[in-house]
């Protein structure tokens, strides 16, 4: 039986970020400026490495590499997602991904990126960007140029367990006072449509005006279709939120215990609240893990609540 991959993870210091993984997650953070954890990540620039067992140590772009077997023997060249927590204490630039074939004719063969977020916690009155309100290509255009941002910005009221689904194409943006989980292709190509004309050293950051304009849907699809409420799903089961291209995501309450058999390449889970155990293992909120291929038969026992995905 292959073992059980703890994670440990690696923080980003931001200008939005905050303080609030140390506060609600006890994680040890470098500042308090401290914006992203990214808990499941093979990336260069913040590639995870196991936290304990026979792979103590290793980071996960090695086991990728070298043990194949424990992601289902994968013909992808790199580890497909990446999961983090975000703590927003001011508003993030609104941005939006290019798809896959977009990304591949204009960004020197890369992927575009589809994301999603579960919002972990919020102030009461918070809001995030989901889409905008041009009824064609002309209008966006024009909006954009003429710097119509409130007209065309379309923000939309959010609480704690809601669920969005941000598909290439989705003007978005996290606003101050949101923590959220974030599922996302392991990509990172992002045009910056408007930074609220904001300097950073004196200077405003660049924007990416025609791409935008390129690659934004129009028209969006409504926020009614965009935000589901994952806080009250039913207890004990893998609740499906998406399931898309490149991942399927689930909501998990464990309430008292819970078993089921991993079947997938590989199952990536965060522990988003309470605490339990998973085959006699102590875990809790804050924990990042994988269970590799052959994994076998899952029991959890607790009261906890987890996001699980896993790549397609
Ligand atoms: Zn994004």
């Amino acid at each position: 039986m292959q073992p059980m991959l703890l994670l440990n993870p690696v923080f980003k210091q931001r200008i939005w970020g905050g303080d609030q993984l140390k506060a609600k997650f006890g994680y040890e953070i470098p500042g308090d400026d401290t914006g992203e954890c990214w808990a499941v990540s093979a990336h260069p620039n913040g590639d995870c490495t196991v936290k304990e067992g026979i792979y103590e140590g290793a980071t996960l772009s090695e086991l990728w590499e070298k043990h194949p077997e424990l992601f289902g023997n994968p013909r992808e060249d790199r580890f497909p997602l990446l999961v983090k927590i975000i703590d927003a204490k001011d508003d993030l630039s609104i941005q939006v991904h290019p798809d896959d074939a977009y990304a591949k004719e204009h960004e020197n063969g890369s992927l575009g990126k589809t994301e999603c977020w579960y919002i972990l916690d919020c102030t009461e009155d918070a809001t995030l960007v989901a889409g905008h309100n041009a009824g064609s290509r002309e209008e966006l255009s024009d909006m954009i140029h003429q710097g119509r941002w409130t007209e065309l910005i379309r923000e939309i009221p959010i609480k704690k367990g809601d669920f969005i689904q941000i598909d290439p194409g989705t003007v978005h943006a996290i606003k101050g006072g949101l923590m959220i989980l974030e599922t996302q292709q392991n990509s990172d190509i992002t045009y910056r449509v408007y930074d609220y004309d904001r300097l950073t050293d004196g200077k405003p950051r660049e924007l990416h005006v025609a791409q935008s304009i390129d690659v934004i849907t129009v028209p969006a699809p409504t926020a009614q279709e965009s935000v589901k409420d994952a806080l009250n799903l039913p207890e004990n089961k893998m609740n499906e939120l998406i399931s898309c291209d490149y991942y399927t995501v689930w909501k998990l309450d464990v309430e008292g215990s819970f078993s089921f058999e991993q079947s997938h390449p590989f199952l990536i889970m965060s522990v988003i609240g309470g605490e339990g155990s998973i085959n006699a293992r102590t875990i809790k909120k804050g924990d990042h893990f994988i269970l590799p291929a052959g994994f076998g038969s899952v029991e959890m026992q607790g009261k906890m609540q987890l996001i699980a995905s896993c790549a397609k």
